[in-house]
């Protein structure tokens, strides 16, 4: 941890996809917290930990900046443009900063996640109100950062811990978890040694670390006796994840889900994000054994030119993704498959996007991602010759989202007077209205539901929206 007594500074987020209200404490007096999170499942768990850190330091959590004792903004470093919204936002938090100070009152901000990481002491030096810069793998140390930041020093702790962060996490209350609702995140493995020659995840996340079977079972447990019944296991290559077994055998993920079956009054499993060559064979046999492992996997291929799966060090062929699905779909015939894909990387003819586009009609996806390449320094991508002209990315990317959505609006047709198990999450917009989730993710609304968050009901599917499907309750 470095810290440096500098004079303070402070803020205002907006634009961000995602905020965490994680803190079911409700004490009077006690200081809030705002946590913005930018990027994947793998950030909104992390705001979750840090909000549960921050909890047993007295703060509960808010949805505005605007009445925060302390702003986190937890960033990602995935696509360019990370860092110039951050520092936008940092910009926007200085105004309020100086304002609060102005009434003789304060506003700590933090930085934490993959730009933090990556970005570090430079944080300070562009934006000197910032108080404290925290890793993703040090976020466990906030509570000493946050001392140090009332001894009036600015901290940046982005340093890889020699100890295990999930060994120093404080755990979530009942309380907290409950008001998270009924599915819950789990991070099982972290960081990443594949090395696509595209991805930053290598340098910020730094190498796979596997979480211990004991830890993740205790976690699971807790969630589930606290009304969890949907759970997701994360990881940047989460079948990467091994670890030793209850047996003394080394596990794969396969065997992990199939021990998490096992836990009273678990319902539904899940698990992203996933590379197609660490699919095994007991990972591909549980998809067909374990009922309660969802019919949903995010498997991504990124490009169907073995030319450009090359050139990106992905390591596997267009066929051999598509002889997986295969595989998988021959086990679990109701399998929707979700992945990602990148336009535009170095060097990709309109032979090779063609291979995508062809790639994506043998496969057929219910729900896709795609991105246009944005080069990402220090990665061998970025260096790479032959950069594709912008509006060429622009218009590969618009060809292949409207072949996207059409496969995802015709999954989602077929499930028009299907019958289907609903697990309840949220009331809706309209009096007597619930939202719940599918076994495919896609929202489903029900009218004249009277039901609870958590209950799972038998409900037949009436239509289709975009992103929704309208379904009735059976008796
Ligand atoms: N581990 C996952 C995998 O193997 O595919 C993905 C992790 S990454 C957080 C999520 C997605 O962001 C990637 O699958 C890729 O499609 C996209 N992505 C990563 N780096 C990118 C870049 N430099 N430009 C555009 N998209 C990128
Ligand atoms: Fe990034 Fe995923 Fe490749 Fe790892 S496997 S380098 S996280 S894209």
């Amino acid at each position: 941890m470095t810290d440096q007594t500098l004079p303070h500074s402070q803020h205002k987020a907006s634009d961000a996809e995602l905020s965490v209200n994680a803190s079911g404490n409700n004490l009077a007096n006690s200081r809030k917290v705002f946590v913005k999170t930018y990027g994947c499942q793998m950030n909104v768990y992390d705001s979750q930990r840090m909000a549960d850190s921050l909890a047993a330091e007295g703060y509960v959590t808010t949805d505005s900046a605007d009445d925060a004792d302390m702003v986190l903004i937890n960033t990602c470093h995935i696509r360019e443009k990370a860092s110039e919204k951050l520092y936008s936002a940092l910009g926007r938090l200085r105004n309020m900063k100086n304002k609060r100070q102005a009434d003789g009152k304060d506003l700590i901000i933090g930085v934490a996640g993959c730009v933090a990481q990556a970005e570090g002491d430079e944080i300070l030096r562009r934006s000197p109100t910032v108080d404290l810069v925290v890793g993703p793998q040090t976020y466990h140390r906030l509570p000493q950062a946050l001392k140090q930041v009332r001894e009036g020093r600015q901290v940046v702790d982005t340093e890889y811990a020699i100890e295990d962060k999930f060994e120093h996490l404080p755990v979530a209350t009942r309380e907290q978890v409950r008001k998270r609702g009924a599915s819950a995140f789990l991070t099982v493995q972290e960081g990443c040694d594949k090395f696509c020659t595209f991805c930053v995840v290598p340098y910020t996340r730094g190498s796979e670390v596997s979480r211990s079977v004991a830890q993740i079972v205790s976690e699971a447990t807790k969630l589930v006796q606290a009304g969890v019944r949907d759970l997701t296991l994360l990881g940047q290559n989460v079948n990467g994840w091994h670890g030793v077994g209850d047996d003394g055998r080394e596990w794969g993920l396969g065997e992990l889900l199939y021990h998490l079956a096992e836990i009273p009054g678990i319902a539904r499993l899940r698990y992203t994000t996933s590379h197609p060559r660490d699919m095994d064979e007991m990972l591909i046999k549980a998809h067909g054994d374990l009922d309660i492992l969802m019919p949903y996997l995010h498997l991504p291929v990124q490009s169907g030119s073995d030319r450009i799966l090359k050139a990106m060090n992905r390591k596997h062929k267009g066929a051999d993704y598509v002889q997986l699905i295969q595989r998988i779909r021959a086990v679990r015939p109701d399998l929707a498959l979700s992945g990602d894909f990148i336009v535009g990387f170095p060097g990709e003819t309109d032979e090779d996007f063609e291979d995508t586009m062809q790639l994506v009609r043998d496969v057929r996806y219910a729900q896709a991602y795609s991105f246009k390449y944005s080069p990402r320094p220090g990665t061998p991508g970025a260096d790479l010759p032959d950069h594709v002209e912008e509006s060429v990315k622009d218009e590969r990317l618009q060809r292949l989202q409207a072949l996207l959505s059409e496969q995802q609006y015709a999954f989602q047709d077929s499930l028009v007077g299907t019958e289907m198990d609903v697990l309840l999450e949220k009331p809706g917009r309209f009096e007597g209205q619930m939202i719940g989730r599918s076994p495919w993710l896609i929202p489903v609304i029900i009218d004249n539901e009277q039901g609870e968050v958590g209950d799972i009901i038998r409900v037949r599917v009436i239509s289709t929206g975009t992103n929704s499907l309208m379904a009735e309750k059976l008796a």
